[in-house]
């Protein structure tokens, strides 16, 4: 018996609880940089003021435009006010190869329409149009208070920046369901994916009409454009060149008794934003190490701000001058086929109230550290990266080099569904890549769930990515 004990400790694999296995200080510390993440939760609820939050620390952290850096090994380059790169140089050169952890920092969530605004001819209430955006159901988006952030820009390039519902003061939005009494044919005949149509998903406004004038037309919906105005000085026509998106109200809490676990908005693909970004600030590289962060993931990477764009291979080329090595088309190639890629983004974890999607032995479990996943995609691992077995075994050695707590982790059952993520993209440029992120129960959901075992796993694995790889 003791034999046999000893022998499938020796030989089995299995994965290892974080509250068990850290030290103290190590628990400690997971806690402490949750804190930090929590903030950056609160304070970035779009891709816009994601890249914002950063534009306003890098220069303070040492790092220089990269066009403007003179010798400086700390560089960045914002793109568009919604994706950015973040760089700087290690031991080797960079044609020796880049060290790349690409994250999203879109998230799914709804658009307004760019006609949004509208009065219901029954109601009279001022109404605005909605658009989801990503992989979202759509019922629990309805009746929850939402805030609105955004953007609008003038013809003359001015740009008026919106939000509103976060602060205590400021009034939140609904999208008001249907009550249970009402709803048998209306939903609950309904498939649940149904239940809810886009249609439906309008956000009431505002419900005071305009009242100097008795004749006036559609005097609710002149309301709000007047109130519009007198706040952002806008016209209806405005809206055609805005960005306003709709996201849960409120602030990223702590969850569960023990205060283990963190609750929060846009975690997917945030969290690797801020593991990874943290990581770079800290990371002493080996080679020269890249964070790049990505818009538009959740609707396929598309665009000139996703990561399809030429955005980052361009930044390399830059990083490349920029240590004074030849960047050629050639040059930049070969920098690239030696080049490592983590796509950094979320697993899903093995959710006990839904248990039978996952096949728990290939799954991420809650709290046992970062996953290191070597295929996404669905059926026969169609639309995946599938990480080459070499690269697997020399990141999952680094790992247990420097006491990272790792997991296998695989999205679902096969057959189950199946999603993909940017490494993909990453890989078609000849890099190894592979998947590195922590699990989230809930993903898609208006509020996510992380275990900060997990949060904290990430940054030290990115980190030692950066520092050994
Ligand atoms: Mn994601
Ligand atoms: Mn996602």
């Amino acid at each position: 018996m003791k034999k046999a004990e000893e022998l499938s400790k020796k030989l089995c694999y299995q994965r290892k609880n974080f509250w068990r296995e850290a030290s103290v200080n190590e628990k400690k510390l997971s806690f402490k940089f949750s804190e930090g993440y929590k903030a950056f939760l609160d304070k970035c609820k779009t891709e816009r003021e994601a890249i914002e939050f950063y534009a306003d620390i890098l220069e303070n952290k040492g790092f220089a435009e990269i066009d403007k850096a003179g010798k400086s090994a700390k560089v960045y380059r914002l793109a568009r006010k919604k994706n950015a790169a973040i760089a700087v140089l290690g031991k080797k050169t960079v044609s020796e190869g880049v060290n790349i952890i690409v994250s999203h920092i879109d998230a799914p969530r709804v658009d307004l329409k760019q006609n949004p605004l509208f009065e219901d001819g029954d109601t009279k209430l001022g109404m605005m149009r909605t658009h989801y955006y990503g992989g979202v159901k759509k019922y629990p988006w309805m009746s929850t208070p939402l805030a609105l952030h955004g953007v609008f820009v003038k013809e003359n390039g001015e740009i008026v920046k919106v939000s509103i519902g976060e602060d205590e003061k400021d009034p939140v939005f609904v999208m008001p369901d249907l009550l249970p009494h009402l709803a048998r044919k209306e939903q609950y005949s309904k498939k649940l994916g149904e239940a809810v149509s886009a249609g439906k998903m309008n956000l009431i406004f505002n419900s005071i009409p305009y009242l100097e004038d008795k004749d006036a037309k559609e005097a609710v919906k002149l309301n709000a454009l007047i109130l519009l105005n007198e706040k952002y000085n806008i016209i209806e026509e405005n809206f055609l060149s805005a960005e306003l998106e709709l996201v849960p109200a409120g602030k990223a809490r702590d969850a569960g008794i023990d205060r283990s676990l963190v609750l929060g908005y846009g975690q997917d693909d945030r969290i690797c934003a801020y593991t990874s970004a943290e990581a770079i600030f800290a990371a002493k590289p080996n080679k020269a190490a890249v964070v790049y962060l990505a818009d538009k993931e959740e609707i396929g990477s598309e665009g000139n701000t996703g990561a399809r764009s030429i955005f980052i291979i361009d930044f390399i080329a830059d990083l490349l001058k920029h240590n004074g090595e030849s960047y050629d088309s050639a040059t930049l190639r070969k920098t690239l086929l030696k080049s490592q890629v983590l796509s950094a983004d979320v697993n899903a974890g093995i959710n006990p109230n839904f248990p039978g999607v996952h096949e728990k032995d290939n799954a991420v479990h809650i709290g046992f550290g970062v996953s290191v996943t070597k295929f996404t995609g669905r059926g026969g691992k169609s639309g995946s990266n599938d990480a080459n077995a070499e690269f697997n075994a020399k990141i999952t050695g680094i790992f247990n080099k420097e006491k990272v707590n790792w997991q296998i982790g695989a999205l679902g059952k096969v057959d189950e569904g199946g999603g993909g993520t940017i490494a993909k993209f990453m890989a078609e440029y000849g890099a190894e890549v592979i998947d590195c992120g922590p699990g989230v129960l809930g993903m898609h959901s208006l509020y996510e769930l992380t275990s900060k075992a997990d949060i904290y796993s990430c940054y030290k694995a990115y980190k030692a990515f950066f520092e050994k790889a």
